[in-house]
């Protein structure tokens, strides 16, 4: 079987709500202040899924987890990554990398990295070395008060998968 390749790209982003536990890539993180949601307000995560679900082409984390669905008021976005990755793994495919970029002012993201990392490498059920975990602060953007995330995705099957 010919090596056949997908890519997944996701964004979203979250203020930031005194008052809230901060979570970010399934993480509790001590800070001042969480993300504001419907569920655990985790942008990386949402971001993660989106790219998931976008690389197979199954919609986005709205479209199987609701806002209007009382279910996942406060869920852990952990659920919706593992259930992301399980539908790529149904339809066949095996994730090849993820590739991130947190931009948020606070807080620093450098010495959370590494755990950044094996979390949504073990969420997603791959190495740490296939997930890359960047942050930049929001220069000239003036969303100092939000956090921001991207993520792209690449998934493979066949020979080389
Ligand atoms: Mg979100």
């Amino acid at each position: 079987m010919q090596a056949e390749f997908r890519i997944g790209a996701g964004w979203d982003s979250h203020a930031f709500a005194p008052g809230r536990r901060l979570w970010l890539g399934g993480l509790a993180i001590e800070h001042s202040q969480g993300l504001a949601g419907h569920s655990d307000g985790d942008v990386l995560l949402h971001a993660v899924c989106d790219a998931l679900l976008g690389a197979i082409g199954e919609g986005d984390i709205g479209t199987h987890f609701p806002a209007s669905d009382a279910r996942w008021r406060g869920a852990a976005s952990s659920v919706f990554v593992r259930h992301a990755a399980q539908l790529v793994h149904q339809a066949g495919w095996e994730i090849a990398n993820l590739d991130s970029t947190l931009i948020l002012e606070e807080p620093r993201i450098g010495p959370l990295r590494e755990a950044l990392r094996e979390s949504v490498a073990g969420l997603l059920g791959i190495e740490g070395g296939r997930v890359s975990i960047k942050a930049k602060t929001p220069e000239g953007l003036g969303t100092g008060g939000a956090a921001i995330a991207t993520a792209t995705v690449l998934l493979q099957r066949g020979q080389g998968g």
